[in-house]
């Protein structure tokens, strides 16, 4: 049986990782996804806990040892993984147990033990999943949540179903002994996901702007080319932009507040594209230079997006000691085409009308060859 659970719990360790390593750099709708995903595991461990017991107690799951996994994986779920599906399974979790038991012929008798013990759960449940951390931070705080935790379900368990005193105790010792050896696990957990997680910030984020790196962009655009080449009637445009006459904030300012003008129009443009769009993402590529990768967008489309973020630029200036600095860009825009042989010529092409914008005096756009003022 302890086999059976440490398996179990084994398994949603190494998805909770895999999980967290996926959910690191998508959007917002993947990270929801992924959540119920996780929420899934949870139950799909329980029923594999359940049917395990089925067959090896002979059809019957009446059984401490049983109670005693079943709880091991809920907690260790609540801990271990930081999602809002997991929380609501460990919610439902006691309502189901009731139900069912009452729906198989258990007495209300003792429906009040069961109110008192859910409203401890309830409470214990949405104190960890609030407080994650701190919970597993300080050894007190840890037992005696576990304990409230499973005191109120050998409550639950005995409102459908009186045993003697007697067994609470034993299931609690047994309980927390495995809950510790858990803990041990998942403060290990915890600590390898923010190990990766900051490894992979360091790797795909620049340091200064936040916003992806040169690596991220060369490896992420390896994979669009590939995909986007094996689907021609879906556009992908690539938009670049440089700021105009950089190293004149440099020059007259100094590198902190060339550094500080770089913050805020990479931030600037970052916050407004994931405001507007699903399918944008900002790199930058080295220096003052940036692009952004549009999918399943055409140029017109990616024009509208760009043009209108540099608008909002010029009514946000950057502000530093008092004084307002005026920040102009230009743009290059084009789309992926059928003859496009590799990325590079892509790439080239979008740098080109870069350029033309910059030819033309600067705060300019060039989509698809043709050049233009800002309205
Ligand atoms: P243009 O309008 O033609 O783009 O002119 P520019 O001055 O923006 O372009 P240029 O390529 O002449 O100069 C870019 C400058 O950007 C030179 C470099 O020192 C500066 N720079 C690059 N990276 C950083 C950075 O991280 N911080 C700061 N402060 N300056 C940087
Ligand atoms: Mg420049
Ligand atoms: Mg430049």
């Amino acid at each position: 049986m302890a086999l059976i659970t440490v398996g179990l719990i084994a398994i949603m360790m190494a998805m909770t990782y895999l999980l967290s390593q996926r959910a690191a750099q998508r959007s917002r709708s993947t990270t929801v996804i992924l959540e119920l995903v996780e929420g899934v595991i949870v139950i799909a461990s329980v029923v594999i806990l359940r049917q395990t017991f089925w067959v090896l107690n002979g059809g019957n799951v009446l059984s401490w040892g049983y109670a005693i996994a079943q709880l091991m994986i809920l907690l260790y779920s609540l801990y271990a993984m930081h999602n809002f599906a997991v929380t609501l399974v460990n919610l439902a979790m006691p309502l189901f147990f009731y139900g069912q038991a009452l729906y198989l012929g258990a007495s209300l008798q003792h429906w009040w033990v069961f109110a008192i013990a859910a409203a401890t759960l309830f409470g214990v449940i949405l104190y960890i999943s609030h407080h994650q951390a701190l919970a597993l931070d300080s050894e007190w705080r840890f037992l005696l949540l576990q304990l409230l935790y499973g005191l109120a379900w050998c409550m639950v368990i005995w409102s459908v179903r009186p045993f003697l005193l007697f067994y609470t105790v034993n299931v609690l010792v047994v309980f927390i002994i495995y809950m510790w050896i858990i803990r041990f696990f998942v403060t290990r957990v915890n600590r390898v996901i923010s190990h990766f997680e900051r490894l992979d910030q360091e790797a795909n984020y620049d340091e200064l702007t936040g916003v992806r790196n040169r690596a991220n962009f060369d490896s992420t655009t390896v994979g669009v080319f590939g995909v986007y080449r094996q689907h021609p009637t879906t556009p992908i445009t690539m938009a670049m932009f440089d700021i105009d006459h950089f190293k004149h904030f440099n020059d007259e300012y100094g590198h902190l507040t060339g550094d500080a003008v770089l913050k805020h129009v990479a931030q600037h443009f970052n916050a407004e594209l994931t405001r507007q769009t699903n399918n944008g993402e900002l790199f930058r590529y080295g220096g003052e230079e940036f692009v952004i990768i549009f999918k399943d967008t055409s140029p017109t489309d990616a024009q509208h997006i760009v043009t209108s973020i540099r608008d909002t630029l010029q009514q946000h200036p950057v502000k530093i000691n008092g004084k307002q600095l005026v920040v102009t860009v230009s743009i290059g825009i084009s789309a992926l085409q059928a003859d496009d042989a590799d990325f590079d010529n892509w790439f080239k092409r979008v740098d080109h009308y870069l350029y033309l914008a910059k030819e033309a005096g600067r705060d300019r756009i060039t989509v698809e060859g043709d050049t233009r003022e800002f309205q």
